[in-house]
């Protein structure tokens, strides 16, 4: 028996499905999740010390790499000051000023402890500033676990079964209307209908829990348009995009202007944080300023304010992302090409630091319907070949994977060699 599989086993009596967030189970893949220890780097050694190169990335935030001496330096030094304060202190007012001049939609920003909370903490606005409950997502997407957006849902929501959640009563599941992402008519003729009730449109502008899937011309224009016309809000999800497909987001890489912007993960620079941004007018109608009741006991942690400047000024340094999007590329296109010679039908996509491996022959993948005629047997037979060759991608074929700046060209080299081992296998 492996460590991991000991210490699952334990794990199993006392949490539930011996996991605190159920993606990672394993269950999409099958076998028991892999237990670490340590990380550093691109790396992660798991409890038998075996090391993996980390495509993970802890699920978005680690874009510096494991344990940045910058980011740990600044943990460090906060510590000898406290861990927390539950009062006002100025690395908060640090971090919203960064915040605001790398996505310049942004001009007021309340910080919250997870993306669910900045998710929830939006459309709550959203809905306090238009006086409407209805709120329109994506089949696919996935904003959290809010109670209104566990509709139709993607990542883990979407790999075990449960796109609907049982416990959020109809009532309120009623208000979320669903369209499909990348088809801007299926946006209009919910408008159409329900138009002047909708408060707003909450979209991941890349989607990163249906795989990897980047908005395709004019959708994401076509989303602005339409919330003008209407009076409803736009509101970018840019917890997983936000700061890893350019400095300043999707919203930069696409030229688009949010009203309101839900953010977490890079911003901690690992530690739990969300925050919630937009337009000055809007935010004003937040607590204690305005009547819309948003708040957290642990909200603006110090500790989590340093980690994530830290991390933020990493990635603003020169070239940072044009380096990790070149490296990206060539990941990409290296498991494009270990495919093709295999005979295995791959479709890779991605933007920024982040990419998406589909197994499947359809030219393009666009829509969470071809997303859904994807081979996840394959990719689970696929995910478990890296592994074993010491290369950990998401445990699940509706995730995203991420590069970091840690990630060296041999890393690459030595992802693409076990790449091409693991496709001979898969005929
Ligand atoms: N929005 C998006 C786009 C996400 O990817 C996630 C988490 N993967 C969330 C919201 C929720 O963030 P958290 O898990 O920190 O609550």
């Amino acid at each position: 028996m492996t460590q991991s599989e000991t210490l699952f086993e334990e794990a199993r009596q006392y949490i539930p499905g011996g996991v605190n967030s159920p993606v990672r189970a394993f269950k999409g893949v099958g076998g028991t999740p892999i237990f670490f220890k340590n990380a550093e780097g691109a790396y992660l050694w798991d409890e038998d010390d075996q090391r993996y190169i980390d495509y993970v990335g802890s699920w978005g935030p680690m874009i510096l790499g494991h344990a940045n001496p910058a980011i740990i330096n600044a943990i460090r030094d906060q510590l000898t000051h406290g861990t927390g304060y539950g009062a006002p202190s100025s690395t908060e007012t640090a971090m919203a000023r960064k915040i605001c001049e790398l996505m310049p939609s942004i001009e007021m920003v309340r910080m919250a402890n997870s993306g669910t909370e900045a998710t929830m903490s939006a459309i709550r606005l959203a809905r306090g500033y238009t006086g409407r409950d209805k709120i329109l997502k994506f089949e696919g997407n996935y904003h959290g676990h809010v109670d209104s957006l566990l509709v139709k849902a993607g990542s883990g929501a979407l790999t075990h079964g449960q796109p609907n959640s049982p416990g959020i009563p109809a009532a309120l599941a009623e208000l979320t209307l669903t369209a499909t992402f990348n088809d801007l008519e299926s946006v209009r003729a919910i408008f159409r209908e329900h138009g002047p009730e909708i408060a707003g449109i909450i979209v991941e502008p890349v989607a990163g829990n249906m795989n990897c899937v980047p908005p395709v011309e004019g959708f994401l224009e076509g989303l602005r348009e339409v919330c003008d016309e209407y009076g409803s809000l736009l509101i970018f999800d840019e917890v997983m995009s936000g700061f890893r497909v350019a400095p300043g987001g999707a919203q930069q890489r696409y030229a688009i202007k949010p009203d309101l912007t839900a953010l977490g993960k890079i911003i901690g620079g690992g530690l739990p944080v969300g925050a919630l941004g937009g337009r000055r007018d809007i935010m004003s109608h937040l607590s204690p300023l305005g009547p819309v009741y948003q708040a957290g006991t642990l909200s603006g942690n110090p500790l989590a304010m340093r980690a994530g400047l830290a991390t933020l000024e990493g990635l603003s340094e020169p070239g940072f992302h044009d380096d990790l999007e070149a490296k990206t590329q060539r990941l990409m296109q290296g498991f494009r090409d270990c495919a093709r010679e295999a005979g295995i039908p791959l479709h890779v996509q991605g933007a920024g630091g982040m990419f998406g491996l589909f197994f499947t022959d359809q030219p393009e993948v666009t829509r969470f319907e071809h997303v859904m005629n994807c081979d996840t047997e394959r990719f689970g037979r696929f995910f478990h070949a890296m592994l074993k060759q010491g290369v950990y991608l998401a445990p699940a074929a509706f995730e995203a994977g991420f590069v970091s700046g840690a990630h060296t060209d041999a890393d690459i080299d030595a992802t693409l060699e076990a790449a091409k081992a693991a496709f001979s296998t898969l005929t």
